[in-house]
């Protein structure tokens, strides 16, 4: 028989992640002061607090600050702690993608210096991939690096760069100027550093949000130097090492668990003895979350197992998302209301927030368009 384009084998959660689950409600309960509404808060408070249970980086090697836990347990935390509403921000990159990045990528001495710290809750990451002009043709970057004595220097710009001017960290893509072989090969030099964020050269200028809030940025780089030590990989090897750090973004619960509270104040407007229109809206968006659930759990399978769920998790992405952004919608139409940012009444706050919020989940991590590319090749249509 061939081998299936997309693997989702049904997995059963084994009884270390259920007994995680209890753990981890018993540690709401107790910083229930800090549930909200978004995983989006910057708290460094609580993710130190995760770290000293062993929460971040959970998985990885002992050695470097890790627990040797499952990717099962990993998951049932992750979905514990969104359908909370918990301020996992601090650490939540470094944690999904840029410790995994350095574990799979880096040298002893960087492994060394920077999991203890993630997994600590101490060291917050970010991500500089995207830049004005090349945000999903990632390999379009123009942002150059130059090998110098000691190390390289670095031009050039960053863009929607969430998190910089709180992280410590920013896992930076760029290319390597002048090796003559770009116009033949649109990922060649292709190079990921770890900067220092507070390296002379670097400025950080805010963007706002829909919502008027400060998230992302963009990112100045005028000749900043970058020490041979923080080469993350190879030169010229960065196109491979960042897609299988995409992997990692795209598949995990919070692709279709941000809006969790508000399906649960819809399912509590609704009451016990909604009218059948209402079950039936309801009850569509529970089963499209539970298959999702489902699809995503199966890829923490693929995870575990070490096989690289590149095509799997561009369709929990897709369908995520588009789910995530019918929330909304549904409840405009089920529980109409005047939204208010502002407004004491849960449901009307959560509403206008998650209308305002519900255009970047088909954009952050890769675009509708991009994901449904991917998918085509996956299937051979490309
Ligand atoms: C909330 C949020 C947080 C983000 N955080 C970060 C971050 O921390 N770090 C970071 O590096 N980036 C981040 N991004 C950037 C994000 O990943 C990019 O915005 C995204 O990749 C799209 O790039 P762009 O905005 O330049 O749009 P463009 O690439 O210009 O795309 C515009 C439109 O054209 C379509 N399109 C583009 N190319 C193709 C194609 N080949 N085929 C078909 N359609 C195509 C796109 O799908 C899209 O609809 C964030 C974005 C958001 C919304």
């Amino acid at each position: 028989m061939a081998t299936p384009v997309f693997r989702f084998d049904p997995v059963e959660l084994p009884p270390e992640a259920l007994k995680m689950r209890v753990e981890v409600r018993e540690f709401i309960k107790e910083h229930e002061h800090l549930m909200g509404f978004s995983k989006a808060d910057f708290n460094r408070d609580f993710s130190r607090a995760m770290g000293r249970r062993g929460w971040i980086g959970m998985t990885w090697p002992k050695r470097y600050g890790g627990q040797e836990r499952t990717a099962f347990e990993r998951f049932v935390l992750i979905e514990e702690m969104l359908a909370a509403g918990a301020p996992l921000s601090a650490h939540y990159t470094g944690d999904r993608q840029s410790g995994p990045n350095i574990l799979r990528f880096g040298t002893e001495e960087q492994k060394m210096f920077f999991c203890p710290k993630i997994a600590a809750g101490e060291l917050s990451f970010c991500i500089g991939m995207s830049e004005p002009n090349s945000g999903s043709d990632v390999a379009g970057t123009r942002t150059r690096a130059v090998k110098i004595d000691g190390g390289y220097r670095i031009n050039g710009s960053k863009l929607w760069t969430s998190n910089a001017h709180r992280a410590d960290y920013c896992i930076l893509f760029c290319k390597m100027a002048g090796d003559g072989k770009e116009e033949t090969d649109r990922h060649a030099g292709a190079t990921q550093f770890l900067l220092d964020l507070k390296t002379p050269g670097v400025e950080i200028r805010p963007v706002l949000n829909l919502l008027g809030e400060h998230h992302f940025n963009e990112i100045f780089l005028t000749d900043v130097f970058v020490p041979d030590n923080r080469l993350l990989g190879k030169e010229g090897n960065g196109w491979n090492q960042l897609t299988s750090e995409l992997s990692f973004e795209r598949s995990a619960p919070d692709r279709f668990l941000v809006l969790f509270q508000m399906l649960r104040e819809m399912v509590r407007m609704a009451g016990p003895t909604p009218d059948k229109g209402t079950a039936a809206a309801l009850g569509k968006l529970i089963a499209q979350l539970a298959t999702l659930r489902g699809m995503s759990l199966s890829i923490a399978g693929m995870l575990q197992d070490g096989y690289d769920p590149n095509n799997e998790s561009a369709v929990v992405k897709d369908l995520g998302t588009r789910y995530e952004q019918d929330i909304p919608v549904v409840a405009r139409q089920l529980f109409p209301t005047e939204p208010e940012l502002e407004a004491i009444d849960t449901y009307v706050s959560m509403i206008a927030r998650s209308t305002m919020n519900a255009p970047r989940f088909s954009i952050q991590g890769g675009t509708r368009e991009i994901l449904r590319g991917i998918i085509a090749r996956g299937l051979g249509l490309r």
